[in-house]
């Protein structure tokens, strides 16, 4: 479509970033082209409407520059999950593996509950460690888990195999 070719090439490939061998994704092409990151958090929004979403997660921290307005724009509230340290207050954690070693992310405990259906919302879907780390978070805060959206698969990587459990069915939406 228009809007996924508009999208896309306002992606800049970025080679040997953050370490040699790797082709990094950049959005920030996308960011600075209102055209673009309208047309981008339309969707978004769009889609946390369809699947029946009373919340955004945004994933630190390219998932909150793109969570946030989707979420105003949808008309539902916005929650941070964020590397560990990072929130003041009572947070869930949890921890999950990377290729060498491992890492934690946070919830605020009260900012979700019962009732609530979350879309998940990041940039890049590449492993799938972080999103599946979020949908553990969400429903051990007791949440309901409405779908994860994302801007870009990496489809060469098992990221989408990995979140199918954690899914139990919910849609993986690669914009
Ligand atoms: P995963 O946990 O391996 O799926 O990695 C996903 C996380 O790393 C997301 O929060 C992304 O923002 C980030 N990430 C991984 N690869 C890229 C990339 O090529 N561009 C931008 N972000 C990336």
């Amino acid at each position: 479509t228009d809007v996924k070719e508009l999208l896309l090439s306002r992606i800049r490939d970025v080679a040997d970033y953050p370490e040699p061998g790797v082709l990094f994704k950049d959005i920030t092409p996308l960011l600075a082209d209102p055209a673009a990151f309208t047309a981008l958090t339309d969707a978004l929004a769009e889609l946390t409407v369809r699947h029946g979403a009373t919340k955004i997660v945004g994933l630190e921290a390219r998932g909150f520059i793109l969570g946030a307005p989707a979420a105003v724009r949808a008309g539902v509230g916005f929650i941070p999950v964020r590397k560990a340290g990072k929130l003041p207050g009572a947070t869930l954690s949890q921890t999950y593996d990377l290729e060498y070693g491992s890492a934690e992310i946070e919830v605020h405990a009260e900012d979700l509950a019962a009732g609530d259906r979350v879309m998940v919302i990041d940039d890049v879907l590449a492993t799938g460690g972080t999103a599946e780390a979020s949908l553990q978070l969400i429903r051990r805060a007791g949440a309901e888990v409405a779908g994860v959206a994302v801007l870009m698969e990496l489809s060469f990587l098992p990221g989408r195999r990995r979140l199918e459990s954690a899914l139990a069915g919910a849609p993986l939406e690669a914009l």
